[in-house]
């Protein structure tokens, strides 16, 4: 798995800066019932788990 730990020390030969700011949103985890950021727009239709319930469920399976 590649948890690319986003640092200050890539050197993407790409164009541009890699400045992007990344992208979350707010959202509850359906197991703990915290408040987490995910990388993507929560749909309500499916529920969302924080990183760590999220890896629970991934091991858990
Ligand atoms: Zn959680």
């Amino acid at each position: 798995m590649g948890d690319w730990s986003g640092g200050s020390g890539g050197g993407y030969g790409g164009g541009g800066y890699g400045g992007r700011p990344r992208e979350v949103h707010k959202a509850v985890c359906a197991e703990c019932k915290q408040e987490c950021e995910v990388p993507f727009k929560p749909s309500g239709d499916r529920p969302v788990y924080c990183k760590a319930c999220f890896a629970k469920r991934k091991g858990n399976q």
